[in-house]
């Protein structure tokens, strides 16, 4: 079974469908959604409607689908550019969409599928915490209890792994940097040579992967991110898809939504 793994879309309609198409040449069987459809990008309806269509196998709730589901009283502490974005985008979406972003669970096990998926991490899914480093890995290694756990939230995509005890190493949970982009801050990114990480799976291993984002990628590189899990092949690939930035953009300033929101898409920040 090949599942393709989705995050953070946020609105971003012309990086979705350069990732459907992807999903299309990969013979995707079924869908995991990481949550965050909505919010920040122009397009959160038509994102709705094509997440909804697809053969879901498990799907949780992100931070901005919460504030998009919900009355509007849990909007006080925004700032005011923020509040005028969450109520933009609920004015687009229908009663039966909020309904179905309500009604997403925090967490969820897949039957079948040994993975479990989270937007934020598995320790406090509801204080929508970040997973930056093996310190962050290690409070959610305590409550993952599959091999796999896929998470999103921070747009950034960095890979942890949690060896056997059998294998008594001084480190028992490390990062995986061969999940993150190979390029570094000093070399000079030429994006041709790159467009998919993989990662084996060892028996007796857990696996903590952030996957990146669709629709708004803050780690330099501004093309979609998603992954792929192999169950068979016991393997996750991580792609990267181009998409029509510039059209996303003219999206943003014709609906009238923050100009920075714009900016940041060309330059994956
Ligand atoms: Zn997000």
């Amino acid at each position: 079974m090949r599942y393709a793994i989705l995050s953070d879309i946020h609105g971003n309609l012309e990086a979705l469908t350069a990732v459907m198409e992807k999903c299309r040449d990969l013979e995707i069987d079924k869908y995991i959604f990481l949550g965050d459809v909505v919010g920040y990008n122009g397009n959160p309806k038509e994102c709705m409607d094509i997440i909804r269509s697809l053969d879901i196998a498990g799907a949780v709730k992100g931070n901005h689908d919460e504030y998009a589901a919900n009355n509007d009283d849990v909007l006080e502490s925004f700032n005011p550019h923020a509040k005028a974005a969450v109520l933009w985008t609920k004015s687009q979406l229908s009663l039966d969409d909020r309904a179905w972003l309500t009604n997403l669970p925090m967490r969820q096990t897949i039957k079948g599928a040994f993975v479990t998926i989270v937007h934020s991490t598995l320790d406090s899914p509801e204080a929508w915490g970040y997973i930056f480093d093996e310190h962050h890995a290690a409070d959610n290694f305590a409550y993952q209890f599959t091999q796999l756990c896929f998470c999103g939230h921070s747009h950034v995509p960095v890979g942890f792994c949690k060896k056997p005890i059998a294998a008594q190493a001084t480190r028992q949970i490390e990062e995986l940097r061969a999940w993150t982009d190979p390029a570094t801050p000093e070399m000079p990114r030429d994006f041709s040579v790159f467009d998919s990480v993989s990662v084996d799976l060892q028996t007796g291993y857990k696996y903590l992967l952030n996957v990146g984002s669709i629709g708004q990628p803050r780690n330099k590189d501004p093309r979609a991110s998603f992954a792929v899990y192999d169950s068979n092949d016991k393997n996750v690939t991580r792609y990267r898809v181009p998409y029509d930035i510039a059209a996303t953009q003219a999206r943003i300033r014709e609906v009238g939504l923050p100009e920075r929101l714009a900016e940041r898409l060309a330059t994956g920040s």
